[in-house]
């Protein structure tokens, strides 16, 4: 407990600070405010077609972010309205192409990635280890997966519930990006939710156009379908 407690205020330390994501954020709002549009925008993970996203849209490879994407904040347990969904994403992907990256578990703030080896061990799958808070986290991406920057802009997602750390994150390094709503802002620490809160009052304002151009619209067109069809209807 006491462990726990000393990873949430580190993690809250390592939230704080970000000097990279206000620089991305002020290239962003200056030079291309397409980048603050996700391509989906989803009550969660479970309105998502795995199946479709991996066959039709041709993204074999997808980066979830955890806190109030996957769980309730600083919990390891997936939250229970998206664990079918869950289970489906697995199933259809395979634990190797699916990955979690976060701005706490897994980063410097992470002493000697405890909390990531945790979640690995309870949810089955890998945690991306970073130098870096996100949006400066391409590399460590690229080299979890082994892959190169055109591929993954070609076929990795990254999915999450913040529109600066995951979407602008996700944009402005060519991927498809896919935008959720937390599931509970309660445990968010007060730093969070004032990001959060100015998120929501100045996105509105400044995001302007449809999400950036990505392959994955090209692909569908093939099959005459939309990014819509990618959603399971309720
Ligand atoms: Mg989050």
């Amino acid at each position: 407990m006491s462990e726990n407690n000393n990873f949430k205020n580190q993690a809250k330390l390592g939230q704080y600070l970000n000097t990279a994501g206000i620089k991305v954020f002020s290239r962003a709002l200056l030079r291309n405010r397409r980048l603050f549009v996700p391509h989906l925008s989803l009550k969660s993970i479970a309105s998502l077609n795995f199946s479709l996203l991996h066959s039709k849209a041709a993204l074999t490879y997808l980066v979830f972010d955890k806190d109030n994407t996957l769980t309730i904040p600083y919990e390891r347990e997936i939250h229970p309205s998206i664990l079918s969904a869950w289970e489906d994403c697995l199933k259809v992907y395979g634990k190797d192409n699916v990955a979690i990256l976060s701005n706490s578990i897994g980063s410097k703030d992470d002493n000697d990635y405890k909390e990531a080896l945790l979640i690995e061990n309870q949810l089955g799958i890998k945690v991306i280890r970073h130098l870096n808070k996100k949006p400066n986290v391409k590399e460590d991406i690229l080299n979890h997966f082994q892959i190169d920057e055109i591929t993954a802009q070609k076929h990795l997602g990254v999915i999450g519930d913040r529109i600066l750390s995951d979407t602008v994150m996700g944009n402005s390094h060519g991927f498809f990006t896919v935008n959720v709503e937390p599931f509970s802002t309660k445990p968010e620490n007060a730093m969070v939710k004032m990001m959060r809160e100015f998120e929501k009052q100045i996105i509105p304002i400044i995001a302007s156009g449809e999400a950036p151009e990505h392959v994955v619209y090209e692909r569908l067109r093939v099959d005459s379908m939309q990014l819509t069809d990618l959603i399971n209807k309720a």
